[in-house]
């Protein structure tokens, strides 16, 4: 969709387009925030505790949990932004962030 904006300078209040519209529950599962990513977390499964305090933080539910522990493939690439709020709020420092494109840590 293409919208005239020549004259927006103009428009008064109910000219402006209807913005921010969710057309259904849970549609977020479609935005793919992970294209937002520079860094993206790392995690030691040796000193991890499995707290699961990074799955209740994670603001984009990129974490994923099984039988109450961190899953193996643990972390949803297509969703996960890299913000760093999971290896912040690590009580046991066992997530790191690393840049997009270097090379990984054998432990992960
Ligand atoms: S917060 Fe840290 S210790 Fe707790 S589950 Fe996540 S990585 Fe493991
Ligand atoms: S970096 Fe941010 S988005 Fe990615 S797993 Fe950690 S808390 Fe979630």
């Amino acid at each position: 969709m293409k919208w005239d904006i020549s004259d927006i300078d103009s428009w008064k209040t109910d000219d402006f387009p209807l913005g921010a519209v969710i057309p259904e529950a849970g549609n977020s599962h479609y935005y793919r925030t992970g294209g937002w990513r520079s860094e993206r977390p790392v995690r030691n499964v040796e000193t991890c505790t499995d707290c699961l305090i990074c799955w209740i933080d994670c603001p984009d539910t990129a974490i994923h949990v099984a039988d109450e522990k961190i899953a193996a493939d643990w972390l949803d690439l297509d969703h996960c932004k890299g913000c760093g709020i999971c290896a912040n709020e690590c009580p046991v420092e066992a997530i790191t962030m690393v840049p997009e494109g270097c090379e990984l840590p054998e432990v992960r």
